[in-house]
């Protein structure tokens, strides 16, 4: 049965999660005999976006393939699928008979923005974004959309040679500029900057708005938006509805009732969904790590003998300054790099179209400015700014990384006296630095062995300790990959394992750069609160982060670095603020006011204008902290 099959999660006993009764026989879809099978669809609303939540390999994309009518389910039944008559006679009584009805007689027209792989890039090699684009253009929005998107300066460019962020949005504009009456996205914020979320996400909640449409409100109430989305902000911000998928992945999904969004959202965190009286969870996903709850109300705590419940061990550094620093990238060596990352991309599964560098305006250079600063053990740093603002270059200068990788190109050194590269850092690079890099660590990538090899080789010290594997290799799931081949991995699988090798790497200092790419919006949750739990509770070390999921970001940090400036330019990096003054001044830049939802206080974006929206910004207050 589907029970037997389920993977157990972490510490989790399988029999305490109720499953529904009618599993064995209400099924819509299933790929063949011992794969995948999802029970029920979404059901989209007319004139609404209907948000979609949950884990990786639920069935997520499976539903949207139904819905657009390019997979034909068969309700079960793989031997003899049914005919298109008999699945729209299924749905009677319900709105998706009327969908299905119009989809077949080619009344609803559907866009579909699939998700981002690197086989997606690699097909549209050799073509001009301009073109593709204009091609779709039948609604003769396409500047205005490109314009909104932030897209203009790369209209002459290949598509092949664009960074993930920028691919992402291109893809999202070849959808919005089409005349459908049906949209769905799947995954469109990933690889964006918070600015950029937000973009598009006002681009595709205008496609319910009766201004943007020649037909007025009537054309607008006719639209279908349907959203796959793992940001819990943006996901909240941008739907009217949501649906949850809940199950074992890979195995089967059942996809809840409509709910509105902040119900659906937080019975989804709750594991718990009230109408139906369902949990399929035996745990709630909370975000905050309090010093005290170390070990208490946790999914894998309970297994930890009273003796190991240890408070957290402080470490001894102090407080340790950087200098002012500066660093200046020629476009030449920006050419080179992508070129670089181009000749892997053939190489590798995983999602190397990330690999190339953020927007920079050719024919000009960039420049990161950085304050003087300082850190302490056990806090978490959390750099915030838009793609190409400097991040990554802020970690390779912490990791001293720079001057080998990138050695002739780059100047290193105090901005008040130019001191050269050499001094610049010294006492960093040598205080131990664990670093996970933005797209990971190609070596690792290419790594021939199974998971398991990879661990023994990378951490094997850090594999015998029995929190490490507890709290980290088990909490995050890497656990049941050991015996897969690295190179079979998925986006998010790497993700997971790149992180555990991070962290099971003894340092000072642990430098984590975009951590939630390839994460589902519940191993968001697990990781941000796996890695504050062992760099911070545990080892009482410090945490640079860089991360765009802002409820992650805002879960994790205790003081923020804010970016300022032009991206891609020229941006200054301050010293490390309170995450009050830091979150605020972010936010203030982005006009962008947050909430606290009062049962489980993750962050919730304010619409704009609302009266929490207008009081907030009066105050100055542009989120709130409890
Ligand atoms: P999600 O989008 O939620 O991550 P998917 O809908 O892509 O999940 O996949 C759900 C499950 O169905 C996965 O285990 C996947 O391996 C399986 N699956 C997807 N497509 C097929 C297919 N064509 N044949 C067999 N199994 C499939
Ligand atoms: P972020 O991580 O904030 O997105 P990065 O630090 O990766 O930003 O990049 C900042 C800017 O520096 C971008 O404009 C990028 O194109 C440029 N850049 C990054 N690495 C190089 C390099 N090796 N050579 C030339 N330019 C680079
Ligand atoms: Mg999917
Ligand atoms: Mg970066």
């Amino acid at each position: 049965t589907c029970v037997n099959r389920a993977k157990q999660c972490p510490g989790e006993a399988v029999s305490v999660v109720k499953l529904p009764a009618n599993l064995e026989t209400d099924t819509t879809h299933r790929y063949g005999p011992n794969s995948f099978k999802i029970h029920g669809l979404p059901h989209p609303r007319p004139g609404c976006v209907l948000g979609l939540l949950g884990t990786n390999g639920i069935g997520k994309s499976t539903a949207l393939k139904i819905l657009s009518g390019t997979l034909k389910p068969n309700l079960g039944n793989f031997l003899s699928p049914a005919e298109w008559q008999e699945i729209v006679t299924y749905y009677r009584g319900s709105d998706l008979q009327n969908y299905f009805t119009r989809v077949l007689e080619n009344q609803l027209k559907v866009a579909v923005k699939p998700q981002l792989d690197a086989a997606f890039q690699r097909r549209l090699r050799g073509k001009k974004v301009k073109d593709m684009i204009k091609h779709r253009d039948e609604r003769n929005k396409m500047d205005e959309i490109c314009a909104s998107l932030d897209l203009m300066h790369l209209m002459e460019r290949d598509v092949g040679k664009l960074s993930g962020g920028e691919l992402q949005r291109f893809v999202v504009a070849c959808t919005l500029v089409k005349d459908a009456d049906v949209y769905m996205f799947d995954e469109a914020t990933s690889f964006l900057d918070v600015k950029q979320r937000l973009q598009v996400t006002e681009a595709i909640r205008a496609l319910c708005e009766k201004n943007m449409w020649e037909g007025g409100e009537q054309a607008a109430m006719s639209k279908y938006v349907v959203v796959v989305e793992h940001d819990l902000a943006i996901l909240d911000y941008m739907s009217d509805f949501v649906q949850c998928l809940y199950g074992s992945p890979g195995a089967y999904g059942v996809v809840t009732k409509r709910s509105n969004v902040r119900n659906g959202i937080n019975q989804f965190l709750a594991g718990y969904i009230e109408q139906e009286n369902m949990r399929f969870r035996n745990h709630a996903l909370t975000f905050k790590v309090a010093a005290t709850d170390f070990f208490v109300n946790d999914e894998v705590g309970g297994e930890l003998e009273e003796g190991q419940q240890q408070a957290a061990v402080v470490g001894k550094m102090g407080t340790i300054r950087y200098p002012a620093m500066s660093k200046t990238y020629s476009t030449v060596g920006k050419g080179e790099e992508v070129r670089r990352c181009e000749k892997r991309s053939d190489e590798l599964q995983t999602l190397t179209f990330a690999l190339a560098k953020p927007d920079s305006k050719p024919g000009s250079s960039f420049t990161l400015n950085i304050e003087a600063g300082d850190f302490r053990d056990g806090e978490v740093i959390a750099l915030m700014g838009e793609n190409g603002c400097g991040k990554t270059t802020f970690m390779e200068l912490l990791a001293g990384n720079t001057k080998d990788q990138r050695g002739k190109e780059s100047t290193i050194g105090s901005n008040a006296d130019g001191a050269d590269a050499d001094t610049a850092n010294p006492s960093l690079a040598s205080l131990g630095v664990s670093y996970k890099t933005q797209n990971n660590n190609p070596k690792h990538r290419r790594f021939e062995g199974t998971v398991r090899d990879l661990l023994e080789e990378t951490i094997n010290s850090s594999l015998s300790d029995r929190l490490f594997r507890l709290l980290v290799v088990r909490a995050l799931q890497v656990e049941e990959l050991e015996d897969l081949k690295v190179s079979s991995l998925s986006g998010g699988e790497m993700q997971r394992l790149a992180i555990t090798i991070c962290l099971g790497t003894p340092a000072s200092v642990y430098l984590i750069d975009e951590p939630s790419a390839g994460l589902d919006c519940e191993q968001r949750v697990i990781a941000a609160k796996v890695m504050k739990r062992w760099i911070v509770n545990h080892m009482g070390k410090t945490c640079f982060l860089v991360e765009h999921d802002f409820v992650m970001a805002t879960a994790m940090a205790d003081r923020v670095i804010v970016y300022e400036g032009i991206p891609g330019v020229e941006c200054t990096a301050t010293a490390p603020r309170n995450v009050n003054e830091g979150f605020n001044n972010f936010l203030k830049r982005l006009d962008v006011t947050f909430r606290r939802d009062p049962i489980n206080f993750r962050p919730r974006i304010n619409k704009k204008n609302s009266r929490k929206d207008q009081e907030q910004k009066a105050a100055g207050c542009y989120f709130l902290f409890d």
